[in-house]
């Protein structure tokens, strides 16, 4: 392939997936533009305090620290060769046209390709209790910790069905939180069933192992497998009850809950460039289709991290690294053959890693099936899941963008970020099918909330 003219690229992320993808665009001799909402490079993993409020990087990310430090001074040694935007939100995309917003300006950015990298946010299911003042999700209680240094509570109590909640544990210990409970709402056993498949990322595993060995012998109440799970209190949350898989029932006095269940990955901005939306088994939830080499299914639009797929920080950084080879490559610039066989490999080796993970957390569907009629599913327009039950039943919806019209479910603020799942699930259960054939909201502009003063 002759080479051709440097294409005008935009990487959307700068977390781990999307900074390796700047790196190796530089490296290729592009200047591309790195775009992130957030006002400092990271990410969610190496999420920054603000600056003045620095703390060192062993007591922000632990065993990370030395990835996390080598990240954050990465746009520092390529200078000016990335143009980078931060506080800056992608608000939605046409064709190859970025919609901007920048400190309360509009601005679009029309370029030649992209690279994806928009990682996750907290897969959030609803409980009894979930909307009281004291319950956050577990990623909102981790950046209260890493960003402002504080902790959501004094007596607090974590709930989880992934491992960020070990780890997220053992930051509050660790910073002098007294952590109540650590409770997960799958079983104990498919950990150790899968743990096998686990060594495929033996220090991953070996991490995830320690962190919950200091949690035990710090003292924390480490619990599997609860069903039944509510929050009790009347203005703001007073203890976490659950039952245990003999029928007992627990109950722990708390005043702050991090809860939430998995992660899903942020796939609005994909879906507005037209990219085709799949469904995956392993995590129930709807992706972009990305093909191993991190082509999206449109031409020039790239895909990498945690928006993609979930893989985590290494993954994302492998995956942001490949995306962008393959763009270089796309657009006629010389590959190294030997470095993409790397990690092709590595990435190989973490996808069954990721299976194997997956496994030893399935689906909390039970926190679904347990919930009354009148909880709250939609808390931005109010819908009850009895409200989503009936629609279901009474008028024959079978559909999700059909049941966000007729009940306004996933219609407010975030769009269904929030419940868009929970209440696909909870259509599906009710009408007896599964799931994907519910199909998922439809992505609209804008993808988060925006002022409409200073004009479209
Ligand atoms: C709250 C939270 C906490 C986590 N903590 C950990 C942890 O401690 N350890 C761990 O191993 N994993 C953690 N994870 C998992 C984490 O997602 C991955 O490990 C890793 O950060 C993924 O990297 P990424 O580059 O794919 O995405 P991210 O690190 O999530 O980076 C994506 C970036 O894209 C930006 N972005 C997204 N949409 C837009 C838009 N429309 N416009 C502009 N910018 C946008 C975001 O601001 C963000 O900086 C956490 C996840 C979440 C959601």
């Amino acid at each position: 392939m002759s080479v051709a003219k440097l294409p005008h690229v935009a990487v959307v992320g700068a977390g781990p997936a999307g900074l390796r993808a700047v790196e190796v665009l530089v490296a290729g001799g592009l200047n591309p533009v790195l775009i992130d909402e957030a006002p400092r490079s990271g990410g969610q993993i190496y999420r920054r305090p603000p600056p003045g409020a620095e703390r060192p990087a062993a007591d922000l990310y632990g065993f990370e620290a030395a990835k996390a430090t080598a990240l954050h001074g990465l746009l520092d040694r390529l200078g000016d060769r990335v143009r980078y935007r931060p506080n800056t939100l992608v608000w939605s995309i046409e064709g190859k046209r970025l919609r901007l917003l920048a400190d309360e300006r509009f601005d679009a950015l029309e370029v030649d390709a992209m690279i994806l990298a928009t990682g996750a946010m907290d897969r959030v299911l609803p409980f009894p209790g979930w909307t009281l003042p004291g319950v956050f999700t577990l990623g909102a209680a981790q950046i209260a910790l890493k960003a402002q240094g504080v902790a959501i509570g004094r007596r607090v109590a974590l709930i989880g069905a992934g491992p960020l909640l070990p780890l997220v544990a053992h930051q509050y210990r660790k910073a002098g939180a007294e952590v109540v409970l650590a409770l997960d709402v799958t079983a104990f056993l498919p950990k150790v069933i899968h743990g096998f498949g686990l060594l495929n990322a033996p220090a991953t595993l070996a991490k995830g192992l320690w962190y919950m060995a200091r949690n035990v012998l710090g003292g924390v109440p480490m619990r599997f497998g609860a069903r039944r799970l509510r929050v009790e209190g009347t203005d703001r949350v007073e203890a976490v009850v659950w039952t245990d898989a003999r029928g007992r029932e627990h109950r722990v006095a708390c005043d702050a809950v991090g809860a939430s269940f998995g992660l899903r990955s942020e796939i609005q901005l994909a879906d507005l460039a037209g990219c085709r939306i799949v469904f995956d088994d392993l995590t129930r939830q709807w992706q972009p289709e990305r093909s191993p080499e991190g082509r999206s299914s449109v031409v020039d639009v790239y895909l990498a991290g945690d928006g993609a797929a979930i893989g985590g920080a290494d993954v994302a950084e492998l995956t942001g690294a490949r995306a962008a080879l393959t763009l270089l490559a796309d657009h006629g610039r010389p590959a190294d053959a030997a470095r993409i066989d790397r990690l092709d490999r590595e990435l190989a080796r973490h996808r069954r890693f990721r299976r194997a993970l997956e496994a030893a957390y399935p689906f909390p569907g039970h926190l679904l099936d347990d919930l009354a009629d009148t909880e709250t599913l939609c808390r931005c327009e109010g819908i009850t899941v009895g409200a989503v039950r009936a629609a279901a039943r009474e008028r024959d919806v079978d559909e999700i963008n059909r049941l966000k019209a007729l009940t306004r479910t996933g219609m407010g603020r975030c769009q269904g970020r929030v419940c868009g799942q929970a209440a696909a699930e909870i259509l599906a259960r009710s009408r007896g099918v599964p799931v994907e054939t519910v199909g998922r909201l439809r992505g609209n502009p804008p993808v988060k909330p925006i002022p409409i003063e200073g004009g479209l």
